[in-house]
């Protein structure tokens, strides 16, 4: 237990890297970002980020001496024991290298990792769109598709210490292969890099203009969303049966745009679910954005879920 509530959440994702100052209510107070640039190697990144933390304490008026330790969240598979990471899909190089130890030693701080899906969740609970209730599934759709399942306030981990794996749900057996082995899961059907080919291939220019037009009742963007919202509730119906949670937050990248159709789309389906408690379950956005990993990290840190 530490006695300094201040503390340094990062959040790793194949795209870019976050650094943030929070305190223990969840508060930023300061927080910089950078290109994860995995190709280049493990090494360099950490250098940034070690430059990246004194950057965060210095704009947060703290002194690196005040500063508790660090929590990491990082696009998984992650070894929350071992530190290590092992995700050669999204983070190539990076491959069964320690982040713990690497940044312990660049820092002189304690450091904790995590799951990227499951910081976001615990960010999420402690100060965003879960606030207020004790079982929460949380499913993260951005480049890939993560999540994290939260039972009686406590994140469920599986054999190992594992986090689940959301995003390999098969919604659709006869989908397309997915790299995981098996067919047509959610993270082929839903994530964001699916959207945007899927976009690309009907003529827009990416995802997000897709959410811009089928809010303007643009029918082929309509059906590319009913096919993505129909994927995504099969899954969020799965896990509704499974887990019985009160609430389901669907964030990540994908849901920045304009969500309203999405969310209306999978709350109505699970609607006629009884056994999943559908009436009762409510579908709700994330809150925190792209802030929900480095809180959520920082909070894992302090209150070691
Ligand atoms: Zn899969």
């Amino acid at each position: 237990v530490f006695t300094s509530k201040q503390v340094i959440g990062v959040d790793i994702g194949g795209t870019s890297i976050c650094v943030a100052a929070v305190d223990e209510s969840g508060c930023v107070y300061a927080h910089e970002e950078f290109l994860t640039q995995a190709k280049a190697g493990f090494e360099p990144a950490v250098v940034k980020l070690a430059q990246a933390v004194m950057k965060v304490v210095s704009a947060a008026n703290w002194s690196l001496a005040e500063v508790a330790a660090i929590g990491v969240g990082c696009t998984g598979p992650v070894d929350r024991i071992t530190g290590t990471i092992h995700n050669p899909f999204t983070l190539p190089s990076w491959e069964n290298k320690n982040i713990v130890t690497a940044l312990e030693q660049a820092t002189g701080k304690p450091v904790r990792l995590e799951n990227d899906a499951n910081a976001a969740l615990i960010g999420e609970y402690r100060a965003g769109a879960g606030r207020g209730v004790d079982n929460v599934v949380m499913l993260t759709l951005g480049t890939g598709v993560g999540g994290g399942v939260l039972v009686k306030g406590c994140l469920y981990r599986g054999f190992d210490d594992s986090h689940p794996e959301l995003g390999h749900i098969p919604v659709n057996p006869d989908g397309p292969e997915c790299y995981c082995g098996q067919t047509g899961c959610l993270e082929i059907l839903a994530s964001g890099t699916a959207l945007r080919l899927e976009a690309e291939a009907k003529g827009f220019t990416d995802g997000a203009e897709v959410f811009v037009e089928a809010a303007r009742a643009n029918t082929v963007a309509e059906e590319i969303l009913d096919r993505m919202g129909y994927a995504i509730s099969r899954a969020v119906g799965i896990l509704a049966h499974t887990f019985l949670p009160e609430r389901v937050i669907l964030g990540g990248g994908v849901l920045n745009h304009e969500n309203d159709l999405l969310i209306s789309y999978v709350q109505s389906n699970l609607c006629d679910m009884p056994l999943a408690r559908g009436n009762s379950v409510r579908i709700v956005p994330a809150q925190l954005g792209t802030r929900a990993g480095v809180v959520g990290a920082a909070c894992l840190v302090l209150n070691g879920d």
